[in-house]
């Protein structure tokens, strides 16, 4: 069964008189477990459509669900629950509190989770078990990048979604995050999505979204890496 499904979404942004269609009739659907990439040129929708279905803003028409709640029927309360409860979030800026530490960074989020794991547990999911009490400015790019996947990810969240988080990287240590993210996926579960640049991504999806111009232009199965079922 479908963890998330997306029918026709669209989203309209009204600056003044400009008018601009973000997403023109959006369909997706992703199953639980899944490992998805999302290419596609700049402005051509990546964000909106990953922001809609993580509950931080909202489509102009069409539905997005999760399991078996409409997401796009919550008011503001019901949307940072959804957040809270069930989505981990990875930016392409890791937003780490700089005067805490790597643990007391995840901590900040396992202390007010449903159920949470471990924040050392996180940290060793993502290879930093040698960095737990670093500060962020002791750690590298990569390394800072990781933290803030532990962080996403030590409450357990059911999804993770991730808008170009090797996009402040070079490429050799992108796929230092990048294996973080898989060994994550693999522990955990959560179905991921991830907005790239980065081409050399695609064989390691199950699944590869390409989008143009605010609406799908195609979809892969990566032949080579089966989705779990
Ligand atoms: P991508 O992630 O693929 O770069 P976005 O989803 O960020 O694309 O943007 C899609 C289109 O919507 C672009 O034309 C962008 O300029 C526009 N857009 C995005 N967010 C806003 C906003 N808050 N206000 C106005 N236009 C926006
Ligand atoms: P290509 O565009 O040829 O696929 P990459 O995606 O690896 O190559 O990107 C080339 C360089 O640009 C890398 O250092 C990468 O980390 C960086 N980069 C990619 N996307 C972004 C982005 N959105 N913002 C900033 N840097 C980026």
């Amino acid at each position: 069964p479908p963890v998330f499904r997306a029918e026709a979404l669209t989203k309209t942004y009204r600056t003044g008189e400009v008018e601009v269609q973000a997403l023109r009739a959006v369909d997706f659907e992703a199953t639980a477990g899944e490992f998805v990439v999302i290419l596609g040129p700049s402005g051509s929708g990546k964000s909106t459509f990953l922001n809609i279905i993580g509950g931080l803003d909202t489509p102009s028409s069409g539905r997005a669900c999760f399991m078996d709640q409409e997401i796009t029927k919550l008011d503001d309360r019901g949307l940072t629950r959804y957040r809270r409860d069930h989505v981990g979030f990875v930016f392409q800026f890791y937003n780490l509190m700089p005067s805490l530490t790597a643990r007391e960074n995840v901590r900040l989020v396992t202390e007010i989770a449903r159920r949470p794991m471990k924040a050392e547990e996180a940290l060793e999911m993502v290879g930093l078990a040698q960095r737990i009490d670093h500060f962020p400015a002791q750690l590298s790019g990569g390394e800072q990048q990781r933290v803030a996947i532990a962080r996403a990810i030590a409450k357990n969240p059911e999804v993770l979604l991730c808008d170009e988080p090797m996009g402040a990287l070079d490429p050799a240590t992108g796929v230092k995050v990048l294996e973080a993210l898989m060994r994550v996926n693999e522990v955990t579960g959560a179905t991921t999505l991830v907005i790239t640049h980065n081409a050399a991504i695609q064989d390691l999806a199950h699944r590869v979204v390409r989008f143009g111009n605010g609406a799908i232009l195609g979809v892969e199965t990566n032949a080579r890496r089966k989705a779990p079922s």
